[in-house]
């Protein structure tokens, strides 16, 4: 896939958007014993994932970051795989140190 690929998506043509959630075999859920199990994207306060869930009452199996396969977010920098510089590292570490010194 080359990196420009989610810039230049064409416009859907079905009514109705619908995300699909795909099937995963041979697998139990542990809680439940269902075997009714679907991998699918989700946006939660992590950011984009894509959730392995029994369908039958919830209960989380994976959560994993998508993968460029998964397509998911529809849109996404072209950075956002990119580790943060040392400078941002830096500020990050920064913040941090202050934020518990204001704790104490
Ligand atoms: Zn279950």
């Amino acid at each position: 896939m080359a990196w420009n690929h989610r810039y230049t998506q064409p416009r859907p043509t079905q009514e109705r958007l619908y995300v699909e959630r795909v099937p995963v075999p041979d697998t139990t859920c542990p809680s439940c014993g269902s075997s009714d199990i679907a991998r699918y994207p989700v946006a939660n306060h992590f950011g984009p994932r894509m959730a392995t869930k029994c369908q039958k009452c919830l209960h989380i199996l994976a959560m994993d970051r998508p993968t460029d396969e998964d397509n998911w977010p529809p849109f996404r920098s072209v950075t956002y795989d990119w580790k943060a510089s040392p400078g941002e590292r830096a500020a990050r570490d920064a913040l941090l140190r202050e934020l518990a010194a204001i704790d104490r």
